[in-house]
């Protein structure tokens, strides 16, 4: 199968070189020419199996450069380090509520469920077509991203990785994280500013012509660990067909039945993974798109006006505070009937004048497909206490978001099919703000707060986090964002 970019259709190119890329040389992402789909033989086959090989069963239609057996050996070593039986369980929360965890990885949020698969994914591209300098990742992050890219890249054989972090843009849990990583070709630095300073000396890097040679004359190719790279997307579209599988064999559902699901969503890739699920047979109802007050997707869902000239709030769901949903572009593509020139103009209307506009055809048609919602902090905040106290069931922030919003639906609506909320952290990872939501009470110290969550609810503290104040540290540079090339050409040096 072929991919093709979402602003020129002439772009094409395989699925294996489509990884080693990540984009597309006019900007654009890569995308699928057609859809695979899944019979009912394919169902049938499915439902008899574990997680890795659902895993490796969908991704061997998407990506037909590799063998299911290959894909299979990189699930089995990917979910193999994930703890409890299941990678990702559904858990039966009410009558027709049912929520996904995808936070049972490395770093107990769902960035593993695609970052623990990439590193394969990318060295084994690497091998097919034909790569023989090194790759190196330079992540900047502002927090799950980066450990969860660290922990998937570690010990990779023909990859290093540098991960960025603002030094006052992450929680102490996340610095804690990434400042005690472990392997051989990692390494993290931080950089004094906020987020947008070492998200843009990045890009400035990758970017640069003359960083380019020096690094290729040192053996090494930069490459990115974002979602605008397929190789991290199609490993989510899994969790869904798989999630969908569970319902049938515990006969919950009926094959073709309808199930919605409701998503925490802010750069859209999760999101545009259950659309993709959907293309190929999996039957879904409404996809519901939930915000927190950075409500660009319900404004643009809603109106038609997709518009980021609007302040930037920090909440308590960080990883949803984001005005460039990066994601929406394949999805746009999909519902323009795939103009690629419409795309790349809307593309430029966005880097212009930060908006631009679909018809009221395509917002029907989105209409159709997704429904949207946002809560505010406060929202969340009540959510997270009430699930608690009604089902005994302990969520994060994020999730407390996409549950208000699936709340608000459910009363709105008399949508009565089964729903899946899809969970996209682990409480313990936002565990002073999960505590405060719950109790009222203000505690600073993450493993303070940490150890009371533990008492209030008598829930398992996950060992990634729970043993974090033990590890040794081992990176505390700290750098001015205009010494950042300095960092990555000493290490490449090493
Ligand atoms: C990244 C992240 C999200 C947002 O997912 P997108 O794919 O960017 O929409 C939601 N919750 C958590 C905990 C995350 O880390």
């Amino acid at each position: 199968m072929q991919y093709i970019s979402t602003r020129n259709k002439g772009l094409r190119c395989s699925s294996a070189e489509a990884i080693v890329k990540g984009l597309a040389e006019d900007g654009g992402l890569f995308v699928p020419e057609s859809i695979p789909q899944l019979s009912r033989y394919d169902f049938d086959k499915l439902i008899e199996m574990s997680y890795p090989e659902r895993s490796a069963y969908v991704l061997s239609k998407f990506l037909d450069d590799f063998t299911y057996s290959e894909l299979l050996d990189y699930a089995t070593q990917a979910y193999g380090r994930f703890y409890g039986d299941d990678p990702c369980p559904l858990v039966n929360v009410d009558d027709n509520l049912y929520v996904l965890e995808l936070w049972h990885g490395p770093t107990c949020a769902f960035k593993d469920m695609a970052l623990t698969m990439l590193p394969h994914l990318l060295s084994g591209a690497r091998k097919k077509v034909g790569e023989s300098d090194k790759t190196l990742i330079l992540v900047a992050t502002s927090g799950d991203t980066g450990k969860a890219a660290l922990e998937g890249f570690k010990d990779v054989e023909g990859t290093d990785i540098i991960v960025f972090y603002p030094s006052d843009g992450v929680s102490d849990m996340q610095k804690l994280q990434m400042m005690t990583q472990e392997g051989s070709n990692v390494y993290v630095c931080a950089i004094e500013g906020n987020f947008d300073d070492a998200q843009s000396a990045v890009k400035r890097i990758f970017a640069d012509p003359e960083m380019a040679s020096k690094l290729a004359s040192a053996g090494y190719k930069l490459s990115s660990a974002n979602s605008i790279n397929w190789g991290r997307l199609a490993p989510q579209i899994a969790y869904y067909v798989s999630s969908y599988c569970d319902l049938l064999s515990s006969g919950q559902i009926e094959m073709g039945d309808e199930v919605n699901f409701v998503v925490p969503s802010g750069n859209f890739g999760n999101i545009l993974a259950a659309y993709y699920a959907s293309l190929m047979g999996v039957g879904v109802g409404k996809l519901v798109c939930a915000s927190n007050v950075n409500n660009v997707l319900t404004n643009f869902f809603k109106t038609g006006e997709y518009n980021i000239n609007r302040p930037f709030i920090k909440t308590m769901s960080p990883s949803m505070d984001i005005l460039i949903s990066s994601n929406l572009e394949r999805l746009l593509f999909e519902f323009s009937g795939r103009d690629d020139a419409l795309i790349a103009e809307r593309m430029a209307s966005l880097k212009s004048e930060g908006k631009y506009s679909v018809t009221s055809e395509e917002l029907s048609r989105l209409n159709e497909v997704f429904a949207v919602g946002y809560a505010t902090e406060e929202e969340t905040a009540d959510t997270i206490d009430s699930t608690y106290d009604l089902y005994d069931y302990l969520m994060d922030t994020h999730t407390g978001v996409a549950m208000s919003v699936y709340n608000d639906y459910v009363a709105e609506s008399d949508d009565d099919r089964p729903s899946v909320v899809v969970s996209t952290a682990n409480a313990y990872k936002f565990p002073c703000d999960v505590y405060r939501c719950l109790t009222g009470d203000e505690i600073d110290d993450a493993f303070k707060a940490s150890k009371k969550l533990h008492g209030f609810t008598g829930e398992e503290i996950p060992e990634p986090l729970g043993n974090l104040d033990k590890k040794q540290v081992r990176f505390t540079e700290i750098v001015d964002k205009a010494d950042i090339e300095k960092v990555v050409l000493e290490y490449v040096k090493k």
